[in-house]
């Protein structure tokens, strides 16, 4: 990527077109950077449970016939790494496909996409979840991808909680939000700014036993920002969280 050296004194339109071009070099080596953070990040991640896969293959093949205990405990742990493996690539697939696809939208309301999540997880989950969601709510949007943002959100917020969770869609003037508050372990300020960002967990300890990619807030992110949205939290530790996004609002055609 190299830029075309300026004479900082010409100004016509050879050097708009200078400046122009090398603001696009720019534009071009920032995403270049970003994608190969993306590949080194990404293969740093996809490497930690396939190295405890293969360490627990080669156990099973020296001491797996002989002692019951090994044999549980290695299929046990290759089977839920392979688990995790197989959510990371998923979660990267839907964040490139993001990036690449021209996704249709139409005019819809998130309220009966997130009031069916949530009841949804709540099965799975067995917890219970409060829903406020105004179903005179329009935004311009693609059906899939606000499920997934739902999903997301109201997964985590059940991941990172013990009580009830409570899920919201409202109109607020030009604005369409949709949220999730939980009253749990909540996230200390200095991990704030970080929390969208690829592949970042808060206690990656704690969180990779879990089954954690650190890939969801930056999922939720990109689907709220391809609708034209910005996506917020508020947070306290030990006090829960609040995850939202704001779209713009439309209206809904009549029809005919
Ligand atoms: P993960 O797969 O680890 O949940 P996410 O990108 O969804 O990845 O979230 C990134 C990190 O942000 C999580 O690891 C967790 O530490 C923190 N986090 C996300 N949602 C919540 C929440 N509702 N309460 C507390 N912490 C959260």
């Amino acid at each position: 990527f190299q830029k075309i050296p300026l004479d900082q004194k010409r100004s016509d339109e050879f050097a708009d077109m200078g400046q122009t071009f090398n603001h696009m070099i720019d534009l071009l080596r920032e995403n270049y950077e970003k994608q190969q953070q993306f590949v080194s990040d990404a293969s740093h991640e996809l490497k930690t449970p396939l190295t405890i896969i293969y360490s627990y293959a080669q156990l099973l093949k020296r001491r797996g016939m002989d002692k019951p205990e090994i044999f549980n405990e290695s299929v046990e742990a290759i089977s839920s790494e392979a688990a995790r493996m197989k959510e990371l690539t998923n979660q990267m697939l839907a964040l490139a496909s993001g990036e690449n696809a021209a996704v249709e939208k139409k005019v819809l309301s998130p309220a009966p996409l997130f009031r069916d999540t949530a009841r949804q997880l709540a099965l799975a989950y067995d917890r219970n979840i409060i829903t406020d969601a105004d179903d005179n709510t329009f935004i311009e949007g693609n059906e899939i991808q606000i499920k997934q943002l739902a999903y997301l959100l109201i997964e985590n917020a059940l991941k990172y909680s013990m009580s009830d969770v409570f899920v919201y869609v409202r109109k607020q003037g030009d604005y369409v939000t949709v949220g999730v508050q939980d009253k749990g372990i909540g996230i200390h300020e200095k991990d704030l700014p970080f929390v969208f960002d690829r592949f970042y967990r808060v206690d990656k300890a704690r969180t990779r036993s879990g089954g954690g990619t650190g890939l969801g807030l930056s999922i939720a992110k990109q689907i709220t920002e391809y609708h034209e949205g910005k996506i917020y939290v508020e947070s306290l530790p030990e006090k829960g969280s609040n995850f939202y996004s704001v779209f713009p609002a439309v209206k809904k055609e009549p029809k005919l």
